[in-house]
Formats: structure tokens, sequence, C-alpha cells
């Protein structure tokens, strides 16, 4: 038996009898990074004698290195935390330390979390471990391409406007991204604060809802964190869609969509009404704001967030001849093209002048956008969409144009907007052998729903192949 080749839930089972140590995990999972991490590089930071030394009793976790670690660096990424030790865990850390779990290694991502391909790191790009000419997605693609490859059983992500998802439909494993509140931020270095939320990445959704188990619920820490108590999510994992009322959105179907993933998606819907479910078409008519929305209010409030790093407070500190220069000298050498995009993008929309018709405006459709899901959740239980309009793209292939890039989130943005729940679930390989991701939308507290259309669809569909690395 091969560590690496267990989900996540027969290893814990094992486990729980004493048939396995968590240091055996560990080894075997270190044994697998060893073995492999040289073509992926998921990780910014692994260590097997401390994971050993911390291994608890449970199945490690990889994190997503914008989540605060005691004892880990945590990067976000960034020549700016490039040395960056936090002083205290993330509650969802320590929620997991808590629970047994320690921390497996830290993974690779977008420069602050802003990115489709984890290009965008400052260290090195992650590859995709279907194809390794490939990106990951992003901007937690060194979580998905980890769990992909078998370098995690489990992984953690964060996801502002499509972050968690995907990176899975692109790596060909399971990505949730959670009710806003529903999981706790604090420790999460902050990108956008209205949109971010932290979710599991794991290769099936049984898998998915042990790994929500541990870390959903309040936090007296995190003001935007919700007060219900969180189901035992495992509760939910039944095959079972009969009446279950599927909603397609047609705008999700539209222009820029290939054909080969709409072919799939509609495929993996057509099962779920082969169980027993009702899928009619509906509609959300702002979605096509949705991009536009985004792309103002994410780096509106980036800007706003990444004003603390000035060189006095945090991280890396340029000398000047006077303040305003070590201010200016740390910002120029300390963040990337892509995040200085954001900053100057989201300075702008908030700039005098310009707040009502960029930032206000852009808020407006966010309303808009939320009442047109409320509308379709009084008629269907859950949406069924693409995650991505395209499979993963090739590396070099969108870093020169930013509007491109921006493109791959079409699908996912609109869910942080609307502070709603989303699962992201391999449904396909295409003629190259490239995964396809279907995503589930639901109301507002559906993980439990979402998670059992996502384990019925599962089981229809039969075992997901893995990449040969
Ligand atoms: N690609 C989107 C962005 O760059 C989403 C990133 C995310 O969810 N963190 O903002």
């Amino acid at each position: 038996m091969q560590i690496h080749e267990l989900t996540l839930v027969e290893a814990t089972d094992m486990l729980e009898r004493g048939e396995l140590s968590a240091a055996e995990v560990i080894n075997g999972l270190y044994d697998r990074i060893e073995a492999v991490e040289e073509k992926i590089k998921a990780f910014l930071e692994i260590d097997r004698e401390r994971v050993l030394r911390e291994a608890g009793t449970q199945v490690p976790v990889a994190i997503k290195d914008n989540i605060c670690t005691r004892g880990w660096k945590t990067t976000c990424a960034s020549r700016m935390l490039a040395n960056f030790h936090p002083p205290y865990d993330a509650t969802v850390v320590a929620r997991l330390r808590r629970q047994g779990h320690a921390v497996l290694g830290k993974t690779n991502m977008d420069e602050f979390a802003m990115g489709s391909s984890t290009e965008y790191s400052a260290f090195y790009p992650t590859r995709n471990p279907w194809d390794t000419e490939r990106v990951p997605g992003g901007s937690s693609g060194g979580s998905a391409a980890a769990v992909a490859a078998g370098e995690a059983l489990v992984a953690l992500g964060s996801d502002t406007g499509g972050s968690i998802r995907l990176p899975a439909a692109f790596c060909g494993v399971v990505g949730l991204k959670p009710t806003y509140g529903r999981v706790s931020r604090f420790g999460l270095v902050a990108y956008a604060s209205s949109l971010d939320q932290i979710g599991p990445i794991t290769r099936t959704v049984a898998d998915c809802a042990l790994a929500l188990n541990w870390i959903a619920g309040h936090d007296p820490l995190d003001s935007t964190s919700l007060p219900e108590e969180a189901p035992d999510y495992r509760t939910f994992l039944r095959p079972d869609v009969k009446g279950l009322r599927v909603g397609l959105p047609r705008e999700y179907f539209g222009e820029g969509l290939d054909s080969e993933v709409r072919d799939a998606v509609l495929a993996a819907v057509r099962q779920l009404e082969a169980g027993g479910a009702k899928v009619e078409e509906v509609s959300l008519p702002h979605t096509e704001y949705a991009l536009a929305a985004y792309y103002l209010i994410a780096p509106a409030e980036a800007s706003s967030n990444l004003a603390r790093y000035d060189g006095v407070r945090y991280g890396l500190r340029a000398e000047g001849e006077d303040v305003v220069q070590l201010f200016s000298n740390t910002r120029s050498r300390g963040f990337g093209p892509e995040v200085k995009r954001r900053i100057m993008l989201g300075t702008y929309a908030l700039s005098a002048g310009y707040y009502d018709a960029y930032y206000l405006n852009a808020l407006r459709v966010r309303t808009l956008i939320r009442r047109d899901f409320d509308r379709v959740f009084e008629k269907v239980d859950v949406l069924a969409c693409p995650t991505s309009p395209t499979v993963a793209f090739r590396l070099g292939e969108k870093t020169d144009d930013p509007m491109q890039m921006y493109l791959s989130d079409i699908y996912t943005v609109t869910v942080n907007l609307a502070g709603l729940p989303a699962l992201s679930v391999p449904c396909a390989l295409n003629s190259e052998g490239l995964p396809i991701g279907l995503q589930l939308i639901g109301p507002p507290l559906a993980e439990g729903r979402l998670l059992q259309v996502g384990y019925a669809y599962e089981e229809a569909r039969g075992p997901f192949p893995r990449p040969r690395i």
C-alpha cells in the first residue's frame, strides 16, 4: 500500500484503527514529495524532520502560504514577506493542530493570491501534474497540485474570486469555497476582505466534507464569522439527488466557453438527471457585469489592505533618504508587477472624483448579482455550470495579457461577490487528457447540500483517474 494513493478518509480511518501512525503518513507523503516535487514545485517550504517532531495523531495538512503558521514562514509568495515568521497561527491552523494535525508544508501561490495560474509567485511557478508544461491554475495552485500529485492528501487554499475552485478544476481535484463567514479568516493574510474565504482541496468529495468539519465554525477572532454552528458535513454524503432541482444558468454557457468543457459539464448534469434530479435552464442576468465589478472591488480592497507593507511594520525594508523614499523603495522592490497593477487600479477606483463612477457602481452591481442568485434559489436547489471556461493553459500563455488571465475567473467571481458556497468536482478529461471541473453553486450555508450533490455525482461518475508523474 502506498500512502499517497490513499484518500483522506481511508488514511483517517486507518489512523483511527491503529493500522497506521501519523509518522508513517508523514514519511509516506515526504517520500512522494522527494520523488515528484522537483517537477511540480507545489511547495515553498517543506521540512520532514519538523513535521515528524510535531506529528500529532492525524493526517497532516498542506497550508497555502498566505495562512499564518507559527514556526513556518508565511510569505504570500512575495518578496515583501520572504522572511516573515508570523508569531501566531491562523484560527484554521490552530484548530487543525488542536485536533491532532501537523502542518505538512507551505504551498506556492500567486503573490498575495492575485492571479489565476501561480505564475505570479515571486519565487517560481508551480506546474500542473497532468502536464508540466501547463499551469495548475491559481492562486492556490500549489495546494491543488500537491493534492493532485499525491504530495498531500488534503490542503487548504483561499478563494477570493476562484482561487480554490479554478486550480481544483485544472488539477482534477475537489475544491470547496465555503459561504462567506463559514470558516474563520483570522490569520489569513488579507487580499480583499469582503471576498476572501478559506476552504479545503482534496481528491474526493467525502474527503472534502471531512476536512470542512475540521475548519468550519464560529470564531470570535473574526468579526465576519457566522454564529451558526457547523453541522457534521459527513452526514450529507448520501448518493441521492431524487427530486433535487438543478438550475443551468444560461449566462455560464455562452461565448468563450470551450466546447469540450461545455459538453463535459452538460454530460455531468445529465448524470444527475438520470439519478432523479430535475434540470431546468435559469438566468442570472447581471452576470455579464460581474468580472468588471470584481476587478474594481478586489483591487480597491487590496490597495487598502496592502498599505500596511511600508517597510516599517512588516517584512521587507529598503532604506531611503527620508521616510517617503523608504516607503517607495520598499514597495517598489517588495511587490511584483501584478500586485502593483492591482494597487494602482484599486487606488484609482477609490480616488476622489472616480469613487462614484467606479467603486460605487461596482458595489451596486454586486447587489444586483446577489439578487439574481436570491431569485434563482427560490426556484432551484443548486446551480451547475463550468468552473472555468477552458482547461489548464500553457505556462506563459497569459502572463503578458492581464485581461486574458482575468477572463479565467469569469464563472467563479460571482460566487464571491454574492458570498455563496461553491464546489468544484472533476467531471472529465478532455481529448488532450486534461481535467475539466463541474461547479456546483448553492445558497448561503448550503455546503452540506453541495457535498451531497457532489458526492452523488462522484458515485455516478466512478473513480477519477490520477495524473501519471
Ligand atoms: N484570479 C482572481 C484574482 O486574481 C482570484 C484570486 C483569488 O481568488 N485569490 O483576483
